[in-house]
């Protein structure tokens, strides 16, 4: 039954694996779990030089391990010799390393030197074991472990912890059920093994414990026969004697040296001929052999058990845990997969070109808003123009909000999207073409100037409705056109259909699975991007030619001009509401009544063609001033004439109209608020102006005027409403056929390649392991079936073994 250590050890290889895959290091004892699935070992321990190594080597025929004076073994090496009758090559190998066949010794010695020497000097010794297999006819199946040598006195490079260190890892190895190789130099006193010592400490009663005494040559025949035959430190599998090095002794009576080998050496002593005695590497090598096997046949029940029990724990967490589901590495990868396929065929059945025009055409109304605001809403005449097609008499009233108009409320768009943004702004209004500092610079420079000039003709010539008016409110619907369809609509629309399907991309790839998953989700982002970034330019170049005719004409039919009528007025509602989203927002970040004074005061000063920021800031640095010449005096004082003339020259513009209207305005007033409310204030009061204006081209636009399409100058709101309609139109014929169908088709085929084919089994696995749940469940389900093997052969082994006891037992 030779065959029993051989197949164990597979066993135990096995089962090494199921230790390290719990996360447990791999040394013997460290494995708290899996403890009981262990498998007997002889461990070899021994002073420095009592001949250990030189031991080990014997038994394996080869010089293997590395030697010099200062300790060199630095960690336990786990060897385990595999007997290979078939063949006559001998080669080691370090699973760990994915180090296969080294058939030169030499290099298995360095490899050695170097993992021993790769602890650093400062840890002296380290518990993770190196394994290392050597297959060669000439071994026994064994598995043997080589500690570190126990060390008498520390040498002054080596600190004082170290013989404790070494004394603590060798006992971690003497534990049951290992077999205990003493190793004790025959030249040294016995009652001073470090070997014997250790042994005593965990096998009292010297049941797995073998003694070797080395250098037999080194003591006197006779005494050295009393050693293996003392009864002072007896042990059940006795002591054997071995001599591991040539010996030169005298031949004979004459001078010559002779060198004898080991069992020359017995040979030529009698005293060695004794009965009962055991001498010889080959007597412990067949010792060895017996008694690990012997050991084994024990532990086989015992880990039998061990593993059944094991083997339901697993399958009883995976019941709990993951109600047997089944799963593999592979199987996971294929559903990650055909989630997203499945969420991208939904997002692909509720996304087609209706919803792509909604888009589209969305974003240019918004877009008609701001083209709105730029020209029209922000133009003190734009009352005037309501007024004529209302054909109201009543116009004074918006002549009042002319003056703060001119000044303030292009900039109103922009105060508003600042308010709601970025929450509620870009979801009601569309993404924004024209930033807020865009339409800020039309506030200084020219653009302002013009209006306010025409603010002027306005209010001189309230009544009277011109040529010159016609004619400048045509030229005004042309510009509103050329902005909106000139203002890049190809490249909007088609980043509009980007940006949109970019983020249902990663709405799909933030989710389950693939949040466990980063690489994976950039892959997807990654190749996401590319189909759209190639067909990007072709896509935004053909929207271009397709909407080129609109850039000169449009043409309308009177039954677009009646639906676009409504939907103007709808989308006016629609900013009328903004506004008053903007205003709550201002009102709950301010007191109501300081905001109400506040804004009095801003109203004030705006009469006056003045600005209250600078008005307000004069104040402070003045009283500032004032309360560090006469520091007496109270602060609140009222300004004295000369001393903000001289202030003024200093400062320039503003300051001289601050004195000179000192009289009628209360400038203490100004003082009180700080910048930031008046500021506030100001900014109510262009969204005041904006929803008048609003109100008024409200009500404008449902007038019989507009109701005719011959008057679209006077009703550009509608007007610009049927030229976005048209370019939503014709966009989206493009956009879809170049841009959505195509990264319908190309997506899930790019999923595939890029995710699917061609991924390695190792890459599968690891991308099955990023999921923690997954890998928790793969990592059982692998464990079951090492179990599973493991079972399977313990069983077989076992029947062999009844079999043979039963005809023995004939016998
Ligand atoms: P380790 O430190 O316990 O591994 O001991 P080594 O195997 O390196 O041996 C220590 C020293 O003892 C070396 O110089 C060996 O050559 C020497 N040695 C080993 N075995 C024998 C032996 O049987 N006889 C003699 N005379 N010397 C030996």
């Amino acid at each position: 039954l030779m065959e029993l250590t051989k197949k164990l050890l597979e066993i135990q290889t096995i089962l090494k694996t199921v230790r390290q895959d719990d996360g447990g290091d791999d040394s013997e004892d460290s494995s708290k779990h899996s403890s009981a699935l262990q498998l007997p070992s002889i461990v070899v321990v021994g002073s420095q030089s009592s001949g250990k190594s030189s031991v080990l080597e014997a038994i394996v025929g080869q010089e293997f391990l590395p030697k010099g004076d200062n300790m060199v073994t630095r960690r336990p090496i786990e060897l385990t010799l595999i007997n290979t009758p078939d063949t006559d090559e001998e080669y080691g190998e370090f699973p760990q390393l994915g180090l296969d066949r080294i058939r030169d010794f030499r290099r298995i010695q360095r490899t050695l030197y170097d993992l021993n020497m790769s602890v650093p000097e400062s840890e002296c010794v380290s518990d993770k074991p190196i394994e290392l297999r050597i297959y060669s006819p000439h071994v026994p199946d064994l598995r043997l472990v080589d500690l570190p040598g126990y060390i008498q006195v520390v040498n002054r490079k080596q600190p004082p912890i170290l013989r404790q260190k070494i004394r603590d890892l060798c006992e971690g190895y003497l534990k049951q059920p290992n077999i205990i190789l003493a190793v004790c130099a025959a030249d040294v006193d016995l009652a001073n093994s470090e070997a014997l010592k250790a042994s005593r400490r965990n096998d009292p009663l010297g049941m797995r414990t073998i003694g070797v005494l080395t250098k037999m040559d080194t003591a006197e025949p006779d005494a050295a026969v009393h050693m293996l035959t003392q009864n002072d430190y007896p042990l059940h599998l006795g002591y054997i004697g071995v001599v591991c090095k040539p010996v030169r002794e005298k031949a004979g009576k004459s001078s010559r040296e002779i060198v004898l080998s080991e069992a020359q050496y017995f040979g030529r002593h009698p005293e060695f001929q004794q009965p009962g005695l055991q001498v010889g590497v080959g007597t412990l090598r067949r010792k060895l052999v017996r008694v690990l096997e012997d050991s084994m046949r024990r532990s086989l029940s015992t880990l039998v058990d061990a593993v059944r029990s094991e083997l339901e724990e697993t399958k009883y967490q995976i019941k709990v845990h993951y109600n047997d589901e089944r799963v593999s590495p592979e199987s996971y990868m294929a559903e990650s997969l055909d989630t997203l396929k499945q969420q991208f065929k939904a997002f692909q059945q509720q996304f087609g070109k209706p919803q792509l025009r909604t888009e589209v055409q969305r974003w240019l109304e918004s877009r008609v808003m701001d083209v709105c605001a730029e020209l029209y809403w922000s133009d003190p005449a734009v009352g005037r123009l309501s007024n004529h097609v209302t054909r109201s008499r009543a116009a004074g009233w918006w002549v009042d909000i002319r003056s703060r108009a001119a000044h303030a409320a292009s900039s109103a768009t922009s105060v508003i999207s600042e308010l709601l943004a970025p929450d509620t702004a870009k979801e009601q209004r569309g993404p924004r073409l024209t930033k807020s500092s865009d339409m800020d610079k039309q506030q200084s420079g020219d653009g302002s100037e013009q209006v306010s000039n025409r603010s002027e003709d306005a209010k001189t010539t309230v009544s009277e409705w011109s040529e010159s008016d016609s004619a400048y409110w045509d030229h005004q619907l042309d510009r509103a056109s050329a902005l909106l369809t000139k203002s890049g609509v190809g490249r909007w629309t088609t980043q509009l259909v980007v940006d949109l399907l970019m983020d249902s991309v990663t709405g799909m790839v933030d989710n389950e699975p693939f949040i466990h998953h980063p690489e994976t989700r950039s892959a997807v982002l990654n190749f996401s991007h590319a189909i759209l970034r190639n067909k990007y330019h072709s896509t935004v170049d053909q929207v271009e030619n397709t909407i080129k005719p609109f850039k000169y004409e449009v043409e309308i039919e009177p039954h677009e001009w009646k639906k676009a009528q409504k939907r103007s007025s709808a989308l006016l509602d629609n900013e009328i509401r903004l506004c008053r989203q903007a205003l709550l927002k201002l009102r709950s970040s301010t007191p109501r009544k300081q905001l109400q004074q506040a804004m009095q005061l801003v109203k004030a000063a705006e009469k006056r063609g003045l600005d209250p920021l600078s008005i307000q800031a004069e104040l402070v640095r003045r009283n500032a001033e004032q309360a560090a010449e006469t520091p007496s005096s109270k602060s609140t004082n009222a300004l004295k004439p000369d001393d903000s003339g001289s202030a003024a020259k200093a400062d320039g513009s503003n300051t001289d109209d601050v004195n000179s209207h000192s009289s009628d305005v209360d400038e203490l007033g100004y003082a009180q608020y700080s910048p930031r409310i008046l500021r506030r204030a100001q900014q109510a009061l262009m969204i005041h102006d904006r929803m008048s204006i609003l109100h008024m081209r409200k009500k404008a636009l449902s007038s019989t005027a507009c109701s005719s399409l011959d008057n679209k100058s006077l009703c550009p709101e509608i007007f610009l409403d049927i030229v976005a309609e048209k370019l939503a139109y014709n966009a989206v014929l493009f956009i879809n056929y170049e841009l959505l169908q195509d990264f319908f088709f190309q997506f899930p085929r790019e999923l595939d390649s890029n995710l699917y084919y061609g991924k390695t089994l190792q890459q599968t696995r690891e991308f099955a392991r990023q999921n923690p749940r997954v890998g928790r469940q793969l990592q059982l389900v692998e464990r079951r079936q090492k179990l599973e093997i493991v079972m399977s052969r313990l069983q077989e082994l076992m029947r062999q073994q009844e079999a043979a006891n039963a005809e023995s037992s004939y016998g």
